[in-house]
């Protein structure tokens, strides 16, 4: 699960990571508010607005249809007031969001960090995440931060740095010292970054997130480490062991279908394709979507229901599957191990009769326990559903039911 900025640097803060600090607001007169807070108890003069969105690269991104950044300087608290008037309600575009953009609920006022320059502060690059070819952490780090990571890692990648943590003993004086180095760090800002990556790894333990990413980590005119930007992954398996973190959860950047199905226990994804699919089991559904490539279809969506593929879920599925107007036909395709494929039958007949307003064909191949018994249930059914028992069979009533 992603969360914001904001929320991730109150998660840092708490655990003693030092971070560029902010006050969060929704509405312009809120920024110009924040402000003053952070100038009176910052010392700041200059702050910088920054949109709140479930997406990096807004440094660089513009809000749709103007030349507003995604973060911006503030000089005066008129310029609060206007950057944060066009960040608020706007569609912001970086080359994370794709060229749908995402809405900016939310800003983030924080105070400026970089005073009296760049020629006095030094951006770093860190991050750290779980390296499944070792099954240890692992710390990325570069002198290279800023916005342009990607390109460091494409064309000079001997600039990225990685330090192995064994989980079980965590991350040792040595390896941390040897980050600050490798960072070319000395004296205070040495000590400094010694603490911060301590304390850092602390929190990805504990708070049992999937990655940490800080990008700038700064080193200010004053020799100290703090954390400019936070994207925080936090590993939902491990969510019910947080539930503070479970409600940082923003339902608004997610997708609402994606959203309504996880509601109901389904996993969905949208894809671009003519034909829906529902499954029981993610291989099979994969192995599903090459069926409907194979007969000439482009499957609408991944839809795995489970174990529990009843009329209760059938039907949410189908509501699910049918709010994509490209969908011109629905493969059903169900083994039947523990679940009996007469019951799905069942729940694909009362499904489809109480929704009362499906005009697509759908194409349903059980097979399994009672798949004959199944088969039969449909094809009594005098509805515009079709049954297969073969995976060839199936393939060919997509393929007609296209034509
Ligand atoms: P991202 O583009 O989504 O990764 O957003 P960041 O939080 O990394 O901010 C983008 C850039 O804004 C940073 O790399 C900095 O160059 C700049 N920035 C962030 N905070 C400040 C600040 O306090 N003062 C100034 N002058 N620039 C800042
Ligand atoms: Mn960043």
């Amino acid at each position: 699960m992603n969360i914001h900025e904001y929320q991730a640097k109150s998660i840092l803060k708490q655990y003693g990571v030092a971070i560029q600090e902010g006050i969060v607001a929704d509405t312009a007169d809120g920024s110009v508010a924040a402000a003053k807070q952070l100038q009176a108890e910052t010392g700041t003069s200059w702050v910088v607005v920054k949109a709140q969105i479930h997406a990096g690269g807004r440094g660089k991104g513009k809000i749709e249809g103007t030349e507003q950044r995604g973060v911006a300087l503030a000089k005066t608290l008129d310029d609060v007031k206007t950057i944060s008037t066009n960040l608020l309600g706007g569609t912001l575009v970086t080359i994370q969001t794709g060229p749908a953009g995402k809405k900016v609920n939310k800003v983030l006022v924080a105070q400026d960090v970089y005073y009296p320059g760049a020629s006095a502060t030094k951006e770093f690059y860190m991050s750290i995440l779980l390296d499944r070819q070792t099954s240890q952490n692992v710390i990325v780090y570069s002198t290279e931060g800023g916005m342009d990571i990607e390109e460091v890692a494409h064309s000079t990648p001997h600039l990225i740095h990685k330090e192995q943590i064994n989980p079980s003993v965590g991350l040792q004086g040595f390896q941390a010292r040897k980050i600050a180095f490798g960072l070319g760090l000395s004296g205070q800002a040495h000590k400094e970054m010694v603490k911060f990556v301590t304390s850092l790894y602390t929190a990805y333990v504990k708070i049992d997130a999937a990655m940490f990413e800080i990008n700038p980590v700064l080193k200010t005119s004053d020799d100290k480490i703090i954390a400019v930007d936070a994207k925080v992954n936090l590993d939902e398996n491990a969510l019910y062991r947080h539930a503070n973190l479970a409600a940082f959860r923003d339902i608004a950047e997610e997708d609402p279908t994606e959203v309504e199905a996880a509601e109901h226990n389904l996993n969905y994804v949208k894809l671009d394709g003519n034909v829906g699919c529902m499954v029981n089991g993610a291989g099979l559904a994969m192995a599903t979507m090459d069926i409907i490539k194979l007969s000439g279809g482009d499957p609408a969506n991944f839809l795995d229901v489970g174990g529990t593929a009843n009329a209760t879920t059938v039907e949410a599925g189908f509501r699910i599957i049918l709010k994509d107007p490209n969908v011109k036909a629905i493969l059903i395709n169900i083994f039947g191990g523990i679940v009996r494929c007469d019951r799905v039958a069942q729940g694909v007949v009362d499904a489809y009769t109480n929704m009362g307003n499906i005009t697509v064909p759908i194409i349903v191949r059980l097979q399994g326990t009672n798949a004959v018994e199944a088969k039969k249930l449909i094809d009594d059914s005098g509805l515009k559903v079709f049954s297969a028992i073969t995976l060839e069979e199936a393939a060919n009533l997509v393929k007609s039911s296209l034509s």
